[in-house]
């Protein structure tokens, strides 16, 4: 069967493009991957959707999914594995999932980006035994006990906010001396009795065999525009430093999900996937939305706001496609 359009990602921007593609009568499938659903699963309340005070970001998700269904879309929970795209009129763009390939006349990808991690030995050991990425997803499993988070952007404070709720301290450890994350959230971090701001530092390694049971930390001199240093100085002093903590959350930014079209698409060094025009990508009948090519905004709200634009541009190219 040749698809009028697929979806690949079922976050804000996958499912935004969904319902409204689904409203225009052009059935689209989706394939919002495994475990469906994006960062949004993976953070707490959503205080900042219009429409919704406050919503649990994987209950906004379902809300949606839930929406773009009512209308016709078809969802399935899978990974794509491999693409094949056409490049306008004749060409047909091929998907294939583990077990089934499909043909669609256009595609949107929606796939997103996913958390960085520091890349040290010790965090790989001990993911799963109290270090994570996720403090909504975990940290109920830290009641009253001591935790750090890592980063200085507005995810990290979000997650230092989120286990404040279960933890009784809470370090934020940072690399520079002051935050790049919202004022408003800086206020609320500074304000809350329970964090402590570990300033120009950097995890050395992670302590514990079985579990997480410290953190070794390195001092560092930032330049305030430039690349971290160390402190040759004050190194010796301030070299070492030790803190005891029983889970380590790491926040420190995120890769769009984009290998998957490598050599396909025109892509920026970091692999956001560039947009020519009006959400179009370098091949003709393959647009993009959300976060696999913004590095800027990365709200849900923005993202929804691309998979609408992705979702008209692609009303458009069918309704000429039709009349070539
Ligand atoms: P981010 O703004 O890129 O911040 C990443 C933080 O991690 C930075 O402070 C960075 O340090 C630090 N970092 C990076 N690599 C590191 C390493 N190897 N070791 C130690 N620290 C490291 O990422 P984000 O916080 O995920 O936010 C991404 C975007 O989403 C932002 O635009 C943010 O405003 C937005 N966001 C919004 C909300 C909301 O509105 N509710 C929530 C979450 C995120 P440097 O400062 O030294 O670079």
């Amino acid at each position: 069967m040749l698809e009028n359009v697929i979806i690949i990602g079922g976050g804000p921007a996958g499912l935004s493009a969904a319902i409204y593609l689904a409203r225009a009568n052009l059935s689209p499938l989706v394939f919002a991957g495994s475990p469906p659903g994006g960062q949004l699963t993976l953070t707490s309340e959503v205080e900042n959707y219009p429409g919704f005070e406050s919503i649990l970001g994987s209950e906004l998700i379902e809300k949606m999914r839930n929406q773009a269904k009512k209308f016709g879309t078809r969802i399935v929970d899978e990974n794509v594995l491999k693409i094949h795209f056409g490049n306008g009129r004749d060409v047909i763009n091929h998907v294939s999932t583990n077990n089934l390939k499909y043909q669609s006349k256009s595609i949107i990808i929606a796939t997103g980006a996913k958390a960085l991690w520091l890349n040290l030995p010790s965090e790989t050991r001990l993911r799963g035994k109290g270090v994570s990425a996720c403090a909504t997803c975990d940290g109920f499993f830290f009641r009253e006990k001591t935790v750090a988070v890592i980063g200085g952007g507005d995810t990290a404070l979000e997650e230092a906010l989120t286990l404040t709720k279960f933890a009784k301290k809470v370090y934020i450890i940072h690399r520079r001396d002051f935050f790049r994350a919202s004022k408003i959230m800086q206020e609320r971090v500074k304000e809350n009795k329970k964090v402590e701001i570990i300033w120009n530092s950097m995890v050395e390694e992670i302590l514990g065999d079985k579990k997480v049971e410290g953190v070794r930390l390195k001092k560092i001199v930032p330049l305030l525009h430039g690349s971290i240093v160390e402190n040759k100085k004050t190194m010796k002093q301030l070299n070492n430093e030790t803190i005891v903590v029983d889970g380590v959350f790491v926040a420190i930014g995120h890769k769009p999900d984009t290998d998957l079209f490598k050599g396909h698409v025109e892509m920026d060094e970091k692999g956001y996937i560039k947009i020519l025009e009006r959400r179009s990508t370098s091949v003709k009948g393959v647009f993009v939305a959300g976060d696999c090519a913004d590095k800027y905004y990365r709200q849900a709200i923005t993202s929804a706001g691309t998979g609408v634009e992705a979702a008209l541009e692609v009303e458009k190219y069918l309704e000429n496609l039709e009349a070539w």
